[in-house]
């Protein structure tokens, strides 16, 4: 399959990782949008949130559980957010789930 966060995963194309566990990995934004831009995925690939299902749906909790220990290491004290992007009309471009942490700054609060 032709996905560049399946690449990443595997280590295939190189990624500023910083967390690993059985289900998540999690690795720098080559973009940043804050001073912590840091992304979560699933190590198997779900292509978007509108496909979370029932039998998936553990890799998206293992992400959730996942996600305070990153912000904690991250130095995400006095708060951040979440985001996930699903399908065309947000502009999702890596077609494997993935949820931005972003923080270390005020952020605005304009959502779209
Ligand atoms: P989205 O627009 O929600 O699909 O987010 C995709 C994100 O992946 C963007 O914020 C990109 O900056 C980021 N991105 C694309 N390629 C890479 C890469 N090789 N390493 C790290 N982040 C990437
Ligand atoms: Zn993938």
């Amino acid at each position: 399959m032709d996905c560049l966060f399946c690449k990443i995963i595997a280590g295939e194309i190189p990624s500023a990782k910083v967390f690993e566990n059985d289900s998540v990995y999690a690795f720098r934004d080559i973009n940043p949008q804050a001073p912590v831009h840091v992304l979560v995925v699933p190590k198997v690939h779900i292509t978007s949130a509108d496909a979370i299902c029932a039998e998936n749906s553990v890799h998206v909790a293992k992400i959730f559980e996942a996600i305070p220990q990153i912000a904690k290491s991250e130095g995400l004290t006095n708060g951040y957010r979440v985001i996930t992007n699903c399908g065309e009309d947000a502009c999702q471009t890596v077609k494997h789930l993935h949820f931005h942490i972003l923080g270390g700054k005020q952020l605005q609060g304009e959502m779209g």
